[in-house]
């Protein structure tokens, strides 16, 4: 007997008939001996028409009341799933996140997950109740609703996960397993068997969204074992342990698995940034924290960061990025602080992409960026902005060359499979 967690994102809650899938999905694994928590998504597209709501009523909105609005996508699918499995005979209850409680901090609208009281819930696993909570919901110290951030059901899922000490966390979803890039954009994208923890880490952060990026950092921390795997399957598809997925592994686990390692792992793409130039800063001490310092305050997360300067008058350009959900309000601060920072003009872009190779081999191997800035130039794709880390090369390009830069990439690292 195994303890399990389940998670099943939108596409595979949207509507009655892919409910009653789910359910018979977990109904077999708790016939097959196991203890059972599932953790849900909303239906696809409801955060989505959800978040339009908020931005409809104050495009400024209070992040408390976005909270409230957006985690009441879960509370149904959590509700109906239980429905569904209480039909097939299965005791089940659902556990909204504020019951259970999963503690958060107070960051609304991207809250970090503090601490799972599992106790209540271990007692009600462990009494043959199916366990039905909502993902990407939790509540505040000071009891408010809060939410993790767009796909933080994946990191729900790895939280309970760790706090009932399972033996694995299964993450279904729409695709069969993590590919090379993104399957709906390459179609001779490749399934990878396995993936560690840093690399899938790398992909998530740089916009691979099959798994939210601190799912994975959580998973890696707490050393949960995680699966991705289609929930797409029949009735008689075997059980989830011998579903071919994709197992997110240890170094060690992988050297002795796989020792033939690709150079390159992964292609991610991300439309979910702008890019924000402030023009003629003045070039010295102070000025570029006076920027950066009350973004972060405002929890604004910069990524890419250029600073050009013109030698020759003292003054710079100073070129960022900043997820697209918080353009708004970046803008709003800086302008508020024109006169503190003392830029000239503020210009923004949304129509932005940010691709990205991952592959730990890099560490071993030179040249990878060359290849990427190389096959890029030859399609004619201008390049905007660039960061690396030691297993990552990402750049800055136009969103409307974003399919044909992350297909020219597959070929040029030659990943494509048939
Ligand atoms: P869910 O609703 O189940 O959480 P998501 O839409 O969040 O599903 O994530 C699954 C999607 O992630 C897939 O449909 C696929 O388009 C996308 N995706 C992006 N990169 C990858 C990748 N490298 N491998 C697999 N899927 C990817
Ligand atoms: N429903 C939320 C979202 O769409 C959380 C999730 O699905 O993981 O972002
Ligand atoms: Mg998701």
């Amino acid at each position: 007997m195994a303890r399990i967690v389940m998670k099943f994102g939108g596409t595979s809650m949207a509507g009655t008939e892919r409910i009653r899938r789910v359910a018979r999905i977990v109904q077999r694994q708790q016939a097959a001996g196991h203890e059972v928590a599932v953790v849900v998504s909303a239906m696809a597209g409801e955060t989505d028409r959800l978040v339009n709501f908020a931005r409809e009523a104050n495009p400024l909105y209070d992040p408390a009341e976005y909270d409230v609005v957006v985690a009441s996508g879960e509370q149904v699918t959590s509700g109906l799933l239980a429905m569904h499995l209480q039909a097939l005979g299965c005791k089940a209850r659902s556990w909204l996140g504020w019951q259970v409680p999963i503690k958060t901090d107070d960051a609304h609208a991207k809250a970090r997950i503090e601490d799972i009281d599992a106790g209540a819930l271990m007692a009600s696993m462990a009494s043959g109740e199916i366990a039905v909570i909502p993902g990407f919901q939790g509540v505040s110290p000071a009891g408010r609703v809060t939410t993790l951030g767009r796909g933080g059901s994946d990191t729900s899922a790895v939280a309970v996960a760790a706090a009932v000490k399972a033996d694995r966390c299964d993450i279904y979803t729409d695709v069969d397993g993590v590919y090379t890039t993104d399957p709906r954009i390459v179609a001779k994208a490749r399934k990878l068997k396995n993936v560690t923890y840093e690399e899938m880490l790398e992909l998530a952060s740089v916009g691979s969204k099959v798994l939210q990026t601190r799912s994975v950092s959580l998973a890696m921390k707490e050393g949960v074992r995680v699966q991705v795997l289609s929930s797409f399957i029949d009735d008689d598809a075997p059980a989830a342990d011998t579903i071919p997925g994709t197992m997110i592994v240890s170094d060690e686990e992988l050297e002795g698995l796989d020792m033939e390692r690709q150079l390159i792992t992964g292609i991610a793409a991300d439309k979910n940034e702008a890019k924000i130039t402030l023009t003629r800063i003045a070039d010295r001490p102070g000025a570029v924290a006076a920027i950066f310092g009350p973004l972060a305050a405002a929890n604004i997360n910069v990524d890419m960061i250029i600073q050009n300067i013109a030698k020759d008058r003292g003054e710079t350009d100073v070129t960022f990025t900043v997820p697209l959900a918080d353009l708004a309000r970046t803008q709003a601060l800086l302008e508020e602080r024109k006169d503190t920072i003392g830029y000239y003009r503020m210009l923004a872009n949304s129509k932005v992409a940010k691709i990205s190779v991952v592959g730990v081999g890099m560490r071993s191997h030179a040249g990878v960026a060359a290849t990427m800035f190389r096959a890029l130039a030859d399609r004619g794709i201008n390049i905007q902005a660039i960061t690396t880390s030691e297993i990552k090369v990402s750049v800055l390009i136009d969103e409307d060359e974003t399919e044909l830069a992350v297909r020219v990439l597959h070929t040029a690292y030659e990943m494509d499979g048939e």
